[in-house]
């Protein structure tokens, strides 16, 4: 559920379905909300209950401060953040800050920002993998290529650069795409644990396969003894030398 599912706008919705399948565009907001710089970071949910209730269109579907990821719009949904055409088939996501923001930002809070907002895009980019097999690469794309349907991540300045110049000059991009990348890269740790699951079967198959040789060779052996065309003593040590029924 997210945060429109719970909290509908009465005056307007803030969402509805999209009328296109996503191209696995992003657009990249900054909210121009205050900083909130007292104690918790409340920016991302304050922004969010500004769009359940506020009296003209305007929704992201995801919204990242420095301490949390609050989805807003879920991603099959299309959200009201673009007036330039992209919004059903586009995923916003936006940073509780204004693009002034980046460049005073200290460091710690810069960086916070940054690994929250691209989790968000993350997130998504997995739901778009998923359920419409596109893989977004962590570049940024031009308006044009947006409006062909490439995948990838455009700023709000670039899709309406007319009104907005969101997020702003100073966006660290370069943080941002790198982040991404790497959380979408996979899961080092899930891969390593399927290459153990990998190399566990194929032991226990071969220890299946070295208890069928044997017991094949026992059968053998003690067939040759029953119709004694050898030495009983010299299959009594070979049988001995292969195990006993019960050992395997
Ligand atoms: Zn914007």
């Amino acid at each position: 559920m997210a945060y429109l599912d719970d909290h509908p706008n009465p005056h307007l919705a803030q969402q509805r379905p999209r009328r296109a399948d996503p191209t696995g565009l992003f657009v990249v907001h900054t909210a121009e909300s205050a900083l909130d710089l007292l104690g918790e970071d409340t920016g991302a949910e304050g922004v969010a209950r500004f769009i359940s209730e506020r009296t003209t269109y305007g929704s992201y579907h995801q919204l990242a401060d420095s301490d949390s990821i609050v989805p807003v719009v879920e991603p099959w949904n299309a959200a009201y953040g673009d007036g330039t055409g992209s919004n059903d088939f586009a995923i916003h996501v936006s940073f509780a800050c204004r693009a002034a923001d980046w460049a005073t930002m200290d460091r710690a809070r810069r960086d916070a920002f940054i690994r929250n907002g691209a989790q968000a895009a993350a997130d998504a980019a997995a739901w778009l993998k998923r359920v419409h097999g596109i893989t977004v690469p962590a570049v940024r794309i031009s308006r044009a290529d947006s409006d062909r349907g490439l995948p990838g991540f455009i700023a709000h300045g670039d899709r309406d650069p007319g009104r907005r110049t969101d997020p702003g000059p100073t966006f660290p991009w370069a943080e941002f795409l790198d982040t991404f990348a790497h959380l979408t890269q996979g899961d080092p740790m899930a891969d390593y644990a399927d290459q153990l699951d990998r190399i566990e079967r194929k032991v226990d198959r071969s220890l299946a396969f070295g208890r069928e040789q044997r017991q094949e060779m026992r059968n053998r052996l003690k067939a040759l003894k029953k119709q004694g065309r050898a030495e009983a003593r010299d299959l009594d040590e070979l049988l001995e030398l292969v195990g006993n029924d019960e050992e395997d």
